[in-house]
């Protein structure tokens, strides 16, 4: 599939043209003036063009995309992709644009009045030069939607709230491009990696990728928050607007206007390019001297705080013209993370070799953590994503009904755990068998205690397993008092402790989970329903009294012999309105996102 993918800003327009994954085409046309444009070309087998276009606005440059793609025998073309900025809650992967997409996009203008209404321009005119071609939406807030409550909530009052004031954080697209690279060149599953991502470009932010969803990222309601940027604040309290109103006489939009364009490293250096700071750092000038200083500091605090929300990291990834090119910014952040085993080795970060999107790894010979540098690819993130959800649309309608299986609070046990809960030598009774094949449930029950409270009659499954785990809902875990992360089943690292209570015994046990919602399948059952094991999707319920809703992002976990069940924990199946049995259904716009 050949696709054209635009960046579209107020002042500039770029475009790359892909077939697959072969990125074939960069162009931009760059500073709209009155008498026309800079642009700058790199085609396939030729020298990168530069020069004068007479293009003067956003319109001009699109019409003339056609002409310039087909001057260097690029003309079929299949579909049209666009990057958009904000897509506040309302999209949590890309959407196929229509009439009705385009006034949803819209609505979201009030949260990116900079950004979003030239995006939307391309759109629209894009479907004028293409009415036939599909067009599809990405955008940069979706990969952090899956961040919990207490990372995108700020401590202010309801009414703002309700008026829509949280974090979102920006650069999705990157960040989830990066973090899936890095997996690959360290050869693992992003789903059992905790990672910081760290995109420093003239914008930049920081994302905790846990198990392959973004957890945290420094970019909050706007693109303002977090890092030191080329000419934007990052954090900076919130007190200064009163103090620049109260001393300066300034006005909310100077001081806004103040914080996006004339801070971060322009306001420190005079200049926002961080190849001039370093220059002049080098030669002795102090003022560049503390921008680098505090720029790399405020990056190693986000590196430090993420470690600790994901209670710990296996890999730091450098992106962004910044990441990618200075080893001596790569360095200066990586100095004093040594305490969470990071060390970096000063052959390997001093001159990497990204060329053909390589990701090298700089650690050092027994450093616990892996430091990756990768060139960003926002744009064939963007052709990936759209190429997806094309094929899914194509895909011909799959037999859609799953049925649902509630959990209650339940535990799995370890032999061990059952010798200090049942007495040494002790074994379990089966009481009934489950639906997946050689699963039951015991007849003994246990007891759970935090420091809130107990739950008692906890069901115990078997067959035994190497660890103890113990999955409860997000209501149990307020009853217990303790934060229980929401988990795949296995992934226990760095889960909280529990005590078990059973007739002989009590036990300290770590694994306490909510079970992140899942589908079991069998190899025959996903093919029939076009599904792969690690794929993510949308699960319908029409539930009692109305309450239906749609569960987003539910695992695929296909295994041999498995019966094909969805299983959700008790708050998932109230909130639905599911009683007794029930069946849902794969929602007929599936987002899925590759683990
Ligand atoms: P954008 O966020 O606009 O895509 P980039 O990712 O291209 O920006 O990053 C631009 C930043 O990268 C600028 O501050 C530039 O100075 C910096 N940069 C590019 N090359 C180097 C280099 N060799 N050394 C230091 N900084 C560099």
């Amino acid at each position: 599939m050949r696709i054209l993918v635009f960046n579209a800003g107020s002042s500039s327009l770029k475009f790359g043209f892909f077939d697959g994954d072969d990125h074939l085409f960069k162009g931009s046309f760059d500073r709209f003036r009155e008498d026309g444009c800079d642009y700058a070309f790199v085609g396939p087998d030729c020298e990168p063009e530069r020069g004068h276009a007479p293009h003067s606005d956003l319109a001009a440059s699109i019409e003339a995309v056609p002409d310039v793609l087909a001057a260097h025998d690029l003309t079929q073309i299949d579909a049209v992709g666009h990057r958009f900025v904000h897509g506040g809650t309302e999209f949590t992967g890309p959407a196929l644009i229509d009439e009705a997409m385009i006034a949803r996009i819209e609505a979201q203008t009030p949260l990116a009045p900079l950004h979003n209404p030239a995006m939307l321009d391309a759109m629209r005119l894009a479907r004028r030069v293409w009415p036939d071609l599909p067009q599809v939406a990405v955008f940069d807030t979706s990969f952090h939607l899956t961040n919990p409550a207490r990372a995108t909530t700020y401590a202010v009052p309801a009414e703002w709230r309700d008026a829509g004031l949280r974090r979102f954080g920006f650069h999705g697209t990157s960040h989830k491009y990066v973090a899936h690279r890095a997996a690959e060149a360290l050869g693992q599953p992003l789903a059992a990696l905790r990672m910081i991502s760290v995109h420093l470009g003239n914008g930049a932010s920081a994302c905790a990728v846990q198990y392959g969803a973004s957890v945290d990222t420094s970019m909050g309601m706007t693109p303002l928050e977090g890092l030191v940027m080329g000419t934007r604040s990052g954090d900076i309290d919130p007190g200064a607007f009163g103090f620049l109103q109260r001393q300066l006489g300034l006005d909310i939009p100077q001081i806004e206007q103040a914080l996006y364009s004339e801070s971060g490293l322009k306001a420190l250096t005079g200049s926002s390019d961080m190849r001039d700071v370093e220059k002049r750092a080098a030669e002795g000038d102090a003022e560049a001297q503390l921008a680098i200083n505090l720029y790399a500091y405020r990056a190693r605090k986000y590196i430090g705080a993420y470690a600790a929300a994901m209670g710990g990291v296996d890999a730091v990834v450098f992106t962004g013209g910044i990441g990618e090119n200075s080893a001596s910014m790569r360095r200066r952040i990586c100095d004093g993370l040594e305490f969470l085993g990071l060390m970096l080795d000063e052959d390997r970060n001093r001159a990497p070799d990204l060329s053909d999107r390589a990701a090298p790894q700089l650690q050092a010979q027994g450093s616990r953590v892996a430091v990756i540098v990768t060139e960003t690819a926002e744009q064939l993130m963007i052709a990936r994503e759209l190429r997806q959800l094309i094929g899914r649309a194509a895909a011909p309608p799959r037999p859609i009904s799953i049925p649902i299986a509630v959990s209650g609070r339940h535990v799995h046990l370890s032999t061990a755990t059952v010798e200090a809960l049942f007495g040494p030598g002790y074994r379990l009774t089966e009481e009934a068998p489950l639906r997946q094949p050689g699963n039951w449930v015991a007849r003994e029950r246990i007891t759970l205690e935090g420091p809130k409270g107990r739950l008692p009659h906890v069901a115990i499954l078997g067959p035994l397993r190497d660890r103890t785990q113990i999955e409860v809902s997000r209501t149990d875990s307020f009853a217990l008092g303790i934060d229980a992360p929401v988990r795949d089943s296995g992934q226990l690292e760095n889960t909280p402790r529990v005590r078990l209570i059973g007739p002989h015994g009590e036990v300290e046990s770590a694994g306490l989970i909510v079970a992140a919602r899942h589908i079991h399948t069998n190899p025959a059952d996903a093919a029939a329903m076009g599904l792969e094991d690690g794929e993510l999707v949308d699960i319908e319920v029409h539930g009692a009294g109305g309450r239906g809703l749609v569960f987003g992002r539910t695992l695929v976990r296909v295994a041999p012999g498995a019966a094909t069940e969805m299983h959700i924990d008790t708050d998932e199946a109230n909130a639905a309105g599911i009683v007794g049995v029930a069946e849902g259904e794969l929602a007929p716009q599936i987002r899925a996102v590759p683990r």
